[in-house]
Formats: C-alpha cells, structure tokens, sequence
C-alpha cells in the first residue's frame, strides 16, 4: 500500500490561486443557468427558481454534518471524516439507505457562509477531511462556500462522495480541488440502472467519470498514520441476484482503471424505501452473494480490498 508521510502535505485547492478558483465558481455558476451539471441535463434555469430532477434551487441545501467514523477506515483515522450530507440527490435509487434526505429532502437551505462555517467547525473538531456526501447537485454552491472557507483556515482535503453519474463537464471544473474522489460504482447493467436509479445511461457515465477521477488524483495515498491523503477509492454495493452486474464493475476498475485502485466492495445492502416491496431488492444479500463478490475481485487481481 502506498504511504507517505503527511509533512508537506497541502490540499489541492490551496495550490490553485484565486484567479483560478474565481474562475472555476464562476463556470460552475454559468452552468446552473441551463443545468447540465449532471448527466440528466435538464437544462432548466435555477438561478430563476426552476426545479429540475434533483428539486435544488441556486442555494447551498444541507441536511446535516458531523465527525463520522463509520466510514472506509482511511477516511475515519482517528478523529473522524468530516461529513456534510447534502440534501436530494441526481440520483433515483428506489433502495436509497438516505431517503428521508434524498427523496423527502430533509434538511435546510442555508448561506454560503453557514456552508464554510460548517466546513471549518468540522476542521476543528479535529476530521481528517471534509466529506461531501451527495455533492453533485451542489457543485457551484460548494465552491463557492469553499472559496470563503479557505479565508477561514481550511486546509485538510476534501472528499467528494458521489454515486458516480457525473458529468464530466462538472468534473473538469473540480480538477485540481478535490483530493478524494470516492464515487459509487452501482451497476453494470443499463437496464437495472434505469430500473432502480432512473438512469439507464448509468453504467456508461459511470465508467467514463470514474477514468475521469482517476486521471486527476491517481491511486489512493494513505499516510503514515493511515489516513488517506489524495486519491481514489471506489465503492460498490452488492445487490440480491447479481443485479449489481459486480463482475463486470471489478474487470472495469482492475483492467481499465487500476488493479491498485482501493476498492470497498460492500455487504450492507438492505431494503429500504421503496425496495421494501420490490422483489428481488426486498431482502438482503446472503453470505454466498457477497462471498461471490469478494472472489470475483480476488480472481480479478484487484489489490486493496475493503471488506467485511
Ligand atoms: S444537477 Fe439537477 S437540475 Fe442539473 S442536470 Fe442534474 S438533476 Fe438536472
């Protein structure tokens, strides 16, 4: 496993100067105003109030933050990964662990300076990073936050935690601003995506997203204290009866990405939502489902294993 020692460690965005983060809020702004920010390209105006499929306006929308340690154990350390759970989501997954938050949109529309104002309390609790979850939607409101809490202090990486359908437009504009890019790689299967996530462009997306982000930060780096510094690291679910197509995702990540590529193929599926009366999503997955799964990415030659 790659380590090196955080001395000399600066995130990424401290390296850009303002000019060329003004910049980059202003385009993701530019973008809000005929939304293509994520793959659905609804094209709507939100700085004019227009709703698209994520129901977001122009306005930070965040459900809750706090230290959390039940993340992959290199984002934890030892003082917690810094989330911010962002409220609706770009995608639809009837199976959603968070629907109260993105289906419902449990949360509250708060200033920018209240988003870098949590950025920076999470900071001094002592997280290893600032962790945001369901980010997508949100791009423009997040840089701009960003921009303030840098004036503030902030200094530790950021980790952009995603369900990988993501433009690559989008991307573009945070290269050289994330440091962790943790996106979910859901199916391989256009037909299951559309089925339970309302996407069936998914997998595609998914693919050439994930290249993107590996591009830009490479294999993840963990430190000599075993925290994670910059780089990517891929989730996947396991889903009754293979729906998840988890073959086909671990050849993609070993042979296309990067057999390095640190990799949390996880077990915790269980139905929620709407899946609690959708057969074969109704029930979790049993120990041969995810033993199948575990072996597949063994076989595959995949390297950094987060498992149970
Ligand atoms: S971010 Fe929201 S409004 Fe914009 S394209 Fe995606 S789903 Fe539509």
């Amino acid at each position: 496993m790659d380590k090196e020692k955080t001395k000399g460690f600066i995130a990424a965005y401290l390296k850009l100067s303002r000019k060329t983060l003004k910049g980059k809020i202003r385009s993701a702004e530019e973008i809000l105003k005929s939304c293509t920010l994520c793959p659905r390209n609804c094209r709507i105006d939100r700085t004019a109030g227009k709703l698209g499929f994520c129901k977001t306006g122009d306005k930070p929308f965040v459900s809750s933050y706090n230290p959390h340690f039940g993340e992959e154990r290199p984002l934890v350390g030892s003082h917690g990964s810094g989330t911010i759970f962002f409220t609706h989501c770009n995608l639809g997954c009837l199976f959603c662990q968070n629907w109260t938050i993105s289906h419902l949109g449990e949360g509250s529309i708060i200033l920018f300076e209240e988003l870098a104002g949590i950025m920076i309390t999470l900071q001094n609790y002592g997280c290893h990073n600032i962790n945001l979850v369901t980010p997508t939607h949100q791009v423009p409101m997040i840089l701009k936050a960003l921009e303030i809490a840098i004036d503030k202090g902030l200094n530790i990486p950021i980790v952009y935690n995603c369900g990988g359908y993501e433009s690559l437009e989008a991307l573009k504009i945070l290269d050289g601003i994330i440091d962790i890019y943790m996106p979910d790689f859901k199916y391989s299967d256009p037909d299951a995506a559309l089925k339970y996530s309302r996407a069936k462009d998914y997998p595609q997306t998914a693919k050439a997203a994930i290249k993107e982000m590996h591009r830009q930060v490479g294999d993840l780096i963990i430190d000599d204290r075993g925290v994670a510094l910059r780089g990517l690291l891929v989730r996947h679910l396991v889903l009754p009866e293979g729906l998840a197509g988890t073959e086909e995702i671990i050849k993609f990540i070993t042979e296309e990405i990067s057999p390095n590529t640190y990799t949390n193929i996880m077990a915790q599926y269980y139905p929620c939502y709407k899946a609690v009366s959708l057969p074969p999503i109704d029930r979790m997955i049993t120990n041969e489902e995810y033993r199948k799964a575990v072996k597949a990415a063994l076989d595959a030659g995949l390297k950094r294993l987060d498992r149970l």
